[in-house]
């Protein structure tokens, strides 16, 4: 028996996603892993949810107690997979979660908060700028329908394409296509990715 995801796509490989939530998401967080099985599930990879729970909106960790309602991403590198030097102390605090929760490590863990902010006060949808170590992703409450499916791909090693109809194109709430589009090449990226294993 072929292993198929929720939408009935055949899965050749697999994303293992867990969500956390610390904002009250526009699209549901149920909606937006429909709409990230959607997209990547054609292409034989499935995104399994693997966990979900809905947490206070503060974190102690063992140094601090972090308001994580707004979050600081600072300049929010794609530093995928490299250690982030620029890591804040909330997204540390976000992520350490992950930690606290025994997520394994290659998974990866998506939170949504209530506002995402760089440094300098812009306004992010999303950010996956993450630890080596956690593969992770931060999605503000007000995300398009295709937040989540991006910035997971972010930690899958995608970066921006130009246009409106691929997945990583900007801002998603731009995007024209329904289920966005992924070229063969980005598919290849995805798969190579110590986030995707092969069933
Ligand atoms: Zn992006």
């Amino acid at each position: 028996m072929p292993i198929r995801d929720e939408q009935g796509n055949q899965c050749h490989h697999i994303v293992r996603l867990h969500l956390r939530s610390l904002g009250m998401p526009r699209v549901s967080e149920f909606s937006a892993l429909a709409n990230a099985q959607r997209t990547y599930g054609p292409h034989g990879i499935c995104i399994s949810f693997e966990s979900g729970m809905s947490m206070p909106q503060a974190v102690d960790t063992a140094t601090q107690c972090v308001e994580l309602v707004n979050v600081n991403v600072g300049t929010c590198l794609m530093n995928q997979g490299t250690f982030n030097p620029t890591m804040t102390a909330q997204q540390s605090a976000m992520f350490g979660i992950g930690d606290i929760q025994s997520i394994p490590p290659r998974n990866i863990l998506a939170v949504w908060v209530e506002n995402v902010r760089k440094e300098d006060g812009t306004r992010l949808a999303g950010c996956a700028s993450h630890p080596a170590d956690r593969g992770a992703c931060v999605v503000a409450a007000a995300g398009s329908l295709w937040t989540l499916a991006h910035e997971v791909g972010h930690v899958l090693g995608l970066t921006h394409e130009s246009g409106t109809r691929n997945l990583m194109s900007t801002p998603t709430s731009s995007i024209s296509t329904n289920p966005p589009e992924l070229s063969a090449s980005q598919v290849a990226t995805v798969k190579r990715s110590r986030y995707c294993q092969r069933v």
